[in-house]
């Protein structure tokens, strides 16, 4: 085999050579470029067998040189390692993510620079074979994907319904491995014993019996280990029973480990070449490719569910995307805003809770800018503010006090506000340990760097992100490039959430009982009070408190109390006239205004209400729950001639009920 070409692409020339020697220990011929554009030079001129590319090249950004590379049919097979010296690095290329697994790409970082080429190694070897098996694979294509929707509507592979897919995908790798004995084994979690479930070549009587126990024979070896194992001459390998030996008649075998998510599901072992020629390292590849894509299959389709739902649940990624096309300048721009946009749209608007999706924002601060602080300031409608901090390294109390000093300054001098920063509170983040520290070795002025980027609902602020590191100029282009796309997206992500929550708050009925809010029912009775005055007609009011609801949380549960309480709000709808209007007051408290009804009406009515509910069984066939509840009537104009007093008067004929011993109706006074 002629020596493997690999082109490095890094321009710091100490960490290239650590990265050519080991190559060059492997036995490849390394070239290397010290930047972007010389190295696609390099690529385009030389066709290399694998490229190392550190993305933080300072000519062109890495997610150029890639996109480069895989766009030029040339080098668009080529596959590429990306070597990245920190974490923070390969965040800021994760939006390549969603092409690792099709183009081969792997991400490194130093620790594991030495396994990783191995791998990269080995996949150079073995793209010979891929290129072949890709010709063929195209009729796995129908197989895979039956296989994937069993595994995606959640019945797993060893479902009656997955039968014959596995039939035909071991049909078809017996086929192209040129062999008429073979099997599919499913690992059965509990005994952990692998069982046949499709075969070729092999009695049924066999199929049927056969259980191998992990870590047993081939399979269960092949099981255990999770690597792929060729055995050419069955005579020469001990841990073959000698005995299924010759029921098998097998000299040769393949197998392979099934895997999903990491961990094998099961084996498919081929025996026999039909040519009876042993198995080569070539057809081990294929088997172990063919395998391996049943798992990307999988993974790759889930993936893709996942970030289904997430577009269908959130109609505002759309409006992030439109927001991109805006800002969509040149192709590496593009690109790069892109992928970095469609992370952090993900992460941000998975989230409904405004508290979420601040903590979810600072959390991508903290891990794609190297800073001290960031913080986030945020105005509510009644103009309350606070600031969020995330703290990245430790830092003393006094730090964060002169960052919340500036952050309030920052504000009011961009939008013209007037806050106080004795007015404005500052928290960390929840669900972090907090990194405050009260002494310090060295004193530091933790505002040396500091960025900020207003965040603005369509009429106005809503609030303020900032970064601030100790060191002078922290902050590289890059850096304030992810930071205002993260501040667009923040924007965006938060007015969601207020929309949803203004939303909520207009709506007129209660989540839980269907009856109208309370807010609803106090406008209602201004209405009532102006029409009845007008029609000179009397109305009525009953306010109705459940009896000892405590005990029934506490002996059936929350639960059990929320079920107890939407069968009251059903009871009262049901006894209730169309045009009385049943509200929840508040707990376990409704209220009922009866237009044009006077208080004798009402107090037949909620007697009414209280017999039905003393009667019925609330709770399970199993668990029976008996209730009763407390009322007060008033009317309008006999109680009280006012709203506030309306209320009072009813209260206090409920509090007399409960006073003289619950379950009861009890009439106000007359307004003296
Ligand atoms: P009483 O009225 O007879 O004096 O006794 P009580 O136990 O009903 O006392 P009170 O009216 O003061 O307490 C109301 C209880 O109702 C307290 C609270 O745990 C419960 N509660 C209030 N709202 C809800 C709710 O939405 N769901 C459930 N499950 N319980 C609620
Ligand atoms: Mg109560
Ligand atoms: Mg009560």
């Amino acid at each position: 085999m002629s020596a493997r070409k690999v082109v490095i692409i890094e321009n710091n020339p100490a960490t290239a050579e650590d990265i050519a020697n080991i190559f060059t220990e492997k036995e490849c011929n390394v070239l290397y470029a010290k930047n972007g554009l010389d190295g696609i030079e390099l690529i385009c001129q030389e066709t290399p067998d694998l490229v190392v590319l550190n993305p933080s090249v300072t000519d062109i950004t890495g997610s150029c040189v890639y996109k480069l590379i895989k766009d030029n049919p040339k080098t668009s097979d080529i596959p590429v390692l990306i070597f990245v010296e920190n974490e923070r690095d390969m965040f800021r290329f994760w939006g390549m993510k969603p092409q690792i697994e099709q183009n081969l790409v792997k991400f490194t970082t130093r620790e594991n620079l030495a396994e990783n080429i191995d791998k990269a190694i080995k996949l150079i070897e073995g793209r010979g074979v891929l290129s072949k098996f890709q010709i063929q694979s195209e009729q796995f294509k129908d197989v895979l994907g039956k296989i994937v929707e069993i595994y995606q509507s959640g019945q797993g592979l060893a479902s009656e319904n997955a039968k014959g897919a596995l039939h035909e995908l071991l049909d078809k790798v017996t086929t192209m491995l040129n062999s008429e004995v073979g099997s599919l084994m499913l690992l059965e979690e509990g005994p952990q014993e692998l069982v046949i479930k499709a075969a070729k070549g092999l009695s049924e009587d066999l199929v049927g019996k056969t259980r191998i126990k992990m870590g047993r024979g081939i399979s269960g070896w092949v099981a255990r280990a999770g690597n792929p194992l060729l055995v050419r001459d069955i005579e020469r390998d001990e841990r073959f029973s000698r005995e299924n030996n010759r029921k098998y008649y097998t000299s040769s075998l393949l197998s392979a480990p099934i895997r999903i998510k990491e961990k094998v599901v099961g084996v498919i072992n081929v025996n026999n070449k039909s040519s009876r020629e042993p198995f080569t390292e070539y057809d081990l590849s294929i088997l172990t490719i063919l395998t391996n894509e049943i798992s990307i299959a999988i993974e790759s389709s889930d993936w893709q569910r996942r970030l289904e739902e997430a577009n269908s649940r959130i109609d505002s990624l759309k409006s992030s995307k439109r927001i991109l096309a805006d800002v969509a300048r040149s192709l590496d721009d593009e690109l790069y805003e892109l992928t970095i946009s469609q992370e952090v749209s993900n992460i941000i608007y998975s989230r409904l809770d405004y508290k979420e999706i601040i903590d979810a924002i600072l959390e991508i601060i903290e891990r794609s800018i190297d800073c001290h602080l960031c913080g986030l300031l945020f105005v509510d409608e009644e103009r309350r503010t606070e600031i969020i901090v995330e703290i990245k390294y430790p830092t003393s109390q006094q730090e964060i006090d002169s960052f919340k000093l500036k952050m309030v300054e920052t504000f009011n001098r961009l939008t013209g506000e007037k806050l106080l920063p004795e007015q404005v509170t500052i928290r960390e983040a929840d669900g972090h340990d907090t990194n405050i520290v009260n002494t310090f070795a060295e004193t530091r002025d933790i505002l040396s760097s500091c960025q900020a980027n207003l965040l603005m609902s369509s009429d106005r602020p809503i609030g303020m992100l900032a970064v601030t590191n100790s060191f002078p100029n922290a902050f590289t282009n890059e850096d304030l490039r992810i930071f205002s796309i993260i501040s667009r997206h923040s924007s965006i992500a938060i007015n969601n959430t207020l929309l949803h929550k203004k939303i909520k708050e207009l709506s007129i009925t209660d989540g839980l009982t269907g009856l109208y809010v309370y807010r609803y029912f106090n406008d209602m009775l201004d209405k009532e009070i102006l029409r009845s005055a007008r029609y000179q007609q009397p109305f009525s009011l009953i306010m109705l408190d459940l009896d000892g609801f405590k005990e029934v949380n506490d002996n059936f549960g929350h639960l059990q109390g929320d079920t107890v309480l939407r069968e009251v709000a059903q009871i009262l709808k049901r006894v209730c006239r169309e045009v009385d209007i049943v509200a929840r007051y508040g707990g376990e408290e409704f209220t009922v205004i009866l237009p044009a009804t006077d208080m004798e009406g009402a107090y037949i009515l909620a007697d009414r209400i209280r017999m039905v509910i003393k009667n019925y069984a609330f709770g399970t066939k199993d668990n029976i729950i008996s209730l009763t509840a407390s009322m007060g009537v008033a009317s309008y104009p006999e109680s009280a001639s006012t709203k506030i007093d309306l209320i009072k008067q009813v209260d206090r004929a409920l509090y007399k009920v409960k006073a003289d011993g619950r379950n009861g109706v009890c009439r106000a006074l007359k307004e003296t």
